[in-house]
């Protein structure tokens, strides 16, 4: 074998660029990727990591690279090589996808990453911290604290006291505490926080004993076999089948990652894991949104230095760097969470596939209702299917009502029909049998549009081609694409007409409708409105859970994962518009979100009812997901996206330009469909570019070129360098967005 004689790196601080060096006599065949790396740059020494063994430099003066740092690399290679995978495929530069795999707390951090402040209290000074305290309240407190607890962590004082870092620095420059540079270990307490109750293994139902079989089977062929796409209805037990696939991956000595859509939208999942592995004493990490530079820092250390062996989080999850990674899962595989909205516009579950192939892990993705892009890939044997066709404990699916809104009386104030005669009556009765109900309605605030009747106008955001929606509670009109603000009018700003009226609804309109349906209903409304506050979501979880609230009312937030016995009616309040968007997975996604929604009833041993209100009863997506006939669903959809080439027969491939100048964005979009057709020349269609559906947003003008391609590979070659390479005038910008998701 050759030893590499160069190595690229990508510099610590500023990933972006890449640069090569030579490898001396004496480090040969000793730097593997990921590695850090000290080299000289200019007059002094930067840090820097391996990424790639090119054959030959592509400068003719290299310089020699200084020392390894640490023993074995701090990016895993295989993450290494996932990096340059995602560049290739996304087209992004190699530093965008490492600074995506490696977030920026792990990289700031100064000699290998692992120093922290520790304060300390000089307890020598106590007789005098009285007076010299005198009169600084906050210090007096820190310094009681210290004293009550001992020494700890800058960043756990700050917590745990509620005092800013000033306060303890304050407290050092007086003589009473000592700040000391030391490694960060885990306190105790907080390791042992993350086991929680031992949780039992209950005995699988036959199917489950089946599908377990079938993934043993599958992952002991070549790189861990296929992907198995679980496909489990609503209550079929896909969750446990996760559990028991894990704990054999852990009896192996191999680890694992599971990826939830959102980790805040669903707790019930973590607190299963975290109970099922607290009984084998296994570390999880839950790597989450909320958490601080340094708890993120602490978290990726763990799961590197091997301490963690399971990671559950959101998409960046499946960054984390661990080794012997056995088992990938990604739950609600559908969820469009998955993927990124900017570059890197990756999706956590196609990647999940290449990284699982790449080290030999198995990959189990799960769903009631598969994306059709799995579901395809089931079908041509490219994933293993395995199916859960029975819920647990043989509850029966809810019967699912469709309402014809169109039969339904309009109310007198001339608003919106938000409860149907037959939903008010089936509210009713589940109030008075101390049932619960769920209602979804996928829009927040009260009217997602005020319109003056006199004149017809309607107010839009000033910066976004978009109706403002109006927010009640707090008097405001707001846009739900930049979130620009303004007071709720009281008379048109086009005609000065006093009276206004309020088109649509939304959750807080539908919170007025079920008050004055329902006399003495409890009831939480769910949304990103209502649900700001820490702690919040969880309350009402809680709250719900523990039957102290009657009625869950909110957007989609109600549908995700949740498990709730006592819920035998859901109401889908308004679909229709998600029905009617210019995308061609409108119609999958509002099937899927009545599949999941519909299986949030009946889960207990009394049968759920769903009422589905619409304008449209006889839409396909609305009648399968009626008879729950995910196959049925699929069949059908695949032959309109077969008729029209859409995913999965094609690609996406999403061209977008902005700009503020319209004019300027027009042309440069354009210069750019033709020379895409000067080089294909008719090989692949270049549709004509197109205002996108959303026109402005922020007050930038937006086009696009929406590309349906057999492979993306050689297109996104020509990509980079025609629209990513070019020189576009200042204050363009451009975006090319693989197996693109949001179309708007
Ligand atoms: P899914 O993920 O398919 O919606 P879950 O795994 O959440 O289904 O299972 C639904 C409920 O049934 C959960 O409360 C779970 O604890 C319980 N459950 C799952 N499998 C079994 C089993 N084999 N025996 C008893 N209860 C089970
Ligand atoms: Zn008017
Ligand atoms: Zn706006």
């Amino acid at each position: 074998m050759i030893l590499p004689r160069y190595v690229k790196v990508a510099p610590e601080l500023g990933l972006d660029r890449l640069f090569d060096y030579e490898i001396p006599e004496s480090l040969a065949g000793r730097i593997e990727l990921g590695q850090r790396l000290r080299v000289p740059w200019g007059k002094r020494d930067i840090m820097a990591y391996a990424v790639e063994f090119p054959l030959q430099p592509e400068v003719e003066k290299v310089r020699e690279i200084g020392e390894i740092i640490g023993e074995r690399p701090l990016i895993p290679p295989g993450l290494c090589k996932l990096a340059k995978w995602m560049a290739d495929y996304y087209a992004c530069d190699l530093g965008a996808a490492l600074r995506t795999i490696l977030p920026g707390p792990v990289r700031s951090h100064e000699g290998g990453g692992k120093m922290a402040w520790w304060i300390e209290p000089v307890l020598g000074r106590a007789a005098i911290a009285e007076e010299v305290l005198q009169g600084a309240k906050s210090q007096k407190k820190a310094w009681e604290h210290l004293c009550a607890h001992g020494g700890n962590w800058l960043s756990r004082l700050v917590k745990e006291a509620g005092l800013g870092t000033a306060v303890w620095r304050a407290l050092v420059d007086r003589g009473l505490a000592e700040r000391l540079e030391k490694r960060f270990v885990l306190a105790e307490e907080k390791a042992e926080a993350g086991w929680a109750d031992a949780s039992r293994r209950p005995t699988l139902g036959e199917e489950q004993v089946q599908s377990l079989a079938e993934w043993n089977e599958e992952r002991k062929k070549e790189e861990g076999g296929r992907p198995i796409l679980l496909e489990g209805i609503t209550g079929s037990g896909k969750t446990e089948v996760y559990l028991q696939a894990l704990d054999a991956v852990l009896e192996e000595g191999r680890n694992a990652i599971v990826l939830v859509p959102e980790i805040s939208l669903t707790p019930q999942t973590v607190a299963r894991f975290r109970g099922r592995l607290a009984g084998r004493r296994v570390r999880l990490c839950v790597l989450h949104s909320g958490q601080t530079v340094a708890e993120r820092r602490e978290s990726w250390h763990e799961i590197r230095e091997g301490r963690a062996k399971v990671v559950i989080g959101a998409r960046s999850a499946l960054f984390a760097p661990m080794d012997h990674l056995g088992l990938i899962v990604v739950d609600e595989e559908h969820d469009g969470g998955y993927k990124q909205g900017e570059a890197p516009r990756y999706h956590a579950r196609d990647l999940a596939v290449v990284r699982g192939r790449m080290e030999g892990a198995s990959v189990i993705l799960g769903s009631a209702t598969p994306s059709l892009e799995s579901g395809y890939n089931a079908d041509r044997g490219k994933y293993r299917r395995v199916r859960l066709t029975r819920r647990v404990d043989g509850a029966k699916l809810p019967k699912v009502h469709v309402v014809d809104l169109r039969k339904e009386a309009k109310p007198k104030s001339g608003g919106p029909v938000l409860l149907s005669e037959s939903l008010k009556e089936a509210l009713q009765s589940r109030l008075q049998k101390g049932e619960q109900s769920l209602l979804l309605l996928n829009r927040r605030g009260y009217a997602p549009s005020v319109q003056c009747p006199h004149c017809g106008q309607v107010e839009e955001c000033e910066r976004c081609a978009v109706p403002m929606t109006y927010h009640r509670g707090e008097g405001k009109l707001r846009c739900h694409f930049c979130d620009a603000e303004k007071r709720a009018p009281t008379q048109c700003s086009g005609c000065g007409s006093p009276v206004l009226s309020f088109t649509g609804a939304g959750t807080e309109r539908l919170e007025e409708a079920v008050v004055a349906s329902l006399p003495g209903v409890r009831w939480t409304r769910m949304d990103s409105d209502s649900m700001k506050a820490r702690g919040a979501h969880r309350k009402a979880l809680e709250d719900f859970r523990e039957g102290r609230t009657d009625i869950l009312l909110g957007t989609q937030m109600i549908a995700k994962g949740l498990h709730f016995p006592r819920v035998t009616c859901v109401g889908v309040v308004g679909i229709d518009s998600a029905l009617n968007l210019p995308d061609f997975r409108a119609s999958e996604r509002v099937f899927q979100l009545l599949v999941q929604v519909a299986g949030r009833a009946g889960r207990g041993e009394v049968p759920g009812e769903v009422f589905v209100q619409t304008y449209t009863p006889f839409h396909p997506a609305i009648q399968f997901a009626r008879h729950h006939d995910v196959d049925g669903f699929r069949e059908q959809e695949l032959e309109y996206r077969k008729a029209h080439g859409y995913p999965p027969f094609r690609r996406v491939i999403l061209i977008s330009f902005s700009g503020v100048s319209e004019a300027q964005t027009r042309a440069s979009i354009q210069h750019v469909a033709g020379r895409l057709r000067e080089i294909w020349k008719g090989e692949s269609e270049v549709p004509e570019p197109a205002q996108a559906p959303i026109a402005r947003v922020e007050g930038k003008f937006r086009y696009q070129i929406f590309l349906l391609v057999e492979k993306v590979a050689p297109v996104m070659r020509d990509l980079k360098r025609e629209v990513l390479a070019q020189k576009w005038p200042a204050g363009i910008k451009v975006a090319v967005d693989v197996d693109a998701q949001d179309l708007l």
